[in-house]
């Protein structure tokens, strides 16, 4: 069944020269980029985006690094899309994920690990209408 999911290439791949890195290995999947964006989140998308995150002890250095920089924003199709693309980021430390995965392949950290994608129906849908109202249902 054909998904949608939200995709951010955070601000140290794009910083590292790692965009096409990361949209190479998502299109050579079969997923298809449906909107792409590059842009900067300010600290109000960070909270919102990051809403079940800003009472944790680590949402401040979080949020500083996500809006320190441009960063990618994608929704991304395909069957199971959202399971597919989280298999393919990788566990959410980088030390720790597997060899195979983005951030087993190219990330050392668990805060600056290069890729955010949704992680349900639910965060998708709600993700989207975030990042691109237009493409809300
Ligand atoms: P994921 O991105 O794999 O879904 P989470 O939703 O648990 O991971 O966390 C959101 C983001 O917050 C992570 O991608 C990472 O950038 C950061 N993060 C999570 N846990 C930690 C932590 N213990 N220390 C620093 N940063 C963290
Ligand atoms: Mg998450």
């Amino acid at each position: 069944m054909s998904e949608r999911t939200l995709v951010l290439i955070k601000p140290d791949a794009v910083r590292r020269g790692l965009v096409g890195e990361i949209i190479g290995r998502l299109e050579r999947k079969g997923l298809t980029i449906e909107a792409m964006t590059l842009r900067t989140m300010d600290v109000a998308l960070a909270d919102q985006h990051y809403a079940e995150h800003v009472e944790r002890p680590y949402y401040p250095a979080l949020r500083d690094f996500m809006t320190a920089g441009e960063l990618v924003s994608l929704v991304v199709s395909g069957d199971e899309a959202i399971a597919v693309v989280r298999t393919l980021i990788g566990a959410t430390d980088g030390r720790k994920a597997a060899p195979g995965s983005i951030r087993g392949d190219l990330s050392l950290s668990n805060r600056e690990n290069l890729v955010h994608a949704s992680d349900s129906p639910d965060s998708a849908k709600r993700e989207i209408g975030l990042w691109f109202p237009e493409l809300a249902l």
